[in-house]
């Protein structure tokens, strides 16, 4: 068992998914994710992303086929003690009595088993998602901060899978049809609830559910005000390119705030 941990954290180092230096062995690998994780918790909740509702998990940097993710609590309560690990069908590992998991902790487990390029994802509930997640009106790229969304935002429609429900993703079958509606995409809303965000780190998947949201805000604001402007997909391209790699600024920022 030991050796194959050892197998999966010499391919990490090597790949550099997570890794900071080539010298990061396995344990401070998976310590980082879990330390970010809580960060990513604490950022959301104070970027009013998420607030006593919502989630952010991380895929298991040592074990691909798991995620970590906070038992059933407010995310800005979050502490590394509450980070439990999941299989990709839903099942907490670990059970501890007492300790109960999100209700919709399906949604994390089906887009990490159809996704390997995604090792993180957010769901949330933050105000302007539900306009567009409940109107004709697609949610588009109007600046340069949010050109991760080229390409288009699905919206999923509980009902059409499953007729009238409480909205919750609370099987593996519903996180499945959710999963099967982002695709390939970054982003998909929900109908009458909310959001997913997607990444291949936490810290591009804080970046875009802030800039979801904002993009949300100012789109809604700006059709509003006549004919919008959006970013052509060959600009938002670009901008995606140049923008996607100045992450790690806001986040320092964000994460000093939120973790005073
Ligand atoms: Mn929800």
């Amino acid at each position: 068992m030991s050796s194959r941990i050892i197998v999966v954290g010499v391919l990490l180092t090597v790949s550099g998914a997570h890794a900071q230096d080539a010298g990061t062995n396995t344990t401070d690998v998976r310590a980082k994710v879990i330390d970010d994780l809580v960060a990513a918790n604490r950022i959301l909740a104070d970027q009013g992303i998420l607030d006593g509702y919502g989630h952010v998990s991380a895929r298991d940097p040592e074990h691909p086929d798991r995620f970590l993710l906070s038992r059933s609590q407010a995310p800005e309560m979050v502490t590394a003690g509450d980070i439990l690990e999941h299989d990709l069908d839903g099942n907490v590992i670990a059970t501890r009595s007492g300790v109960n998991p999100f209700l919709e902790r399906f949604i994390h487990a089906a887009i990490y088993r159809a996704r390997p390029d995604v090792n993180a994802v957010v769901h949330c509930h933050s105000p302007s998602l539900i306009l567009f997640g409940a109107t004709a009106a697609p949610l588009r790229p109007l600046y340069h901060m949010s050109a991760f969304l080229v390409g288009g935002v699905p919206v999923f429609d509980i009902r059409t899978v499953a007729g009238d429900t409480d909205m919750l993703v609370r099987t593996p079958q519903l996180g499945q049809a959710l999963a099967k509606t982002l695709g390939a995409h970054t982003v998909a809303l929900m109908r009458g609830h909310g959001a997913v965000i997607v990444a291949a780190d936490l810290q591009h998947a804080v970046f875009r559910s802030v800039y979801t949201e904002l993009n949300a805000r100012l789109q809604a604001q700006a059709m509003a005000l006549g004919k919008v402007k959006f970013l052509d997909d060959d600009e938002a391209r670009k901008a995606e390119a140049t923008m996607g790699g100045t992450v790690q600024r806001p986040w320092e920022l964000w994460r000093r705030k939120a973790m005073k």
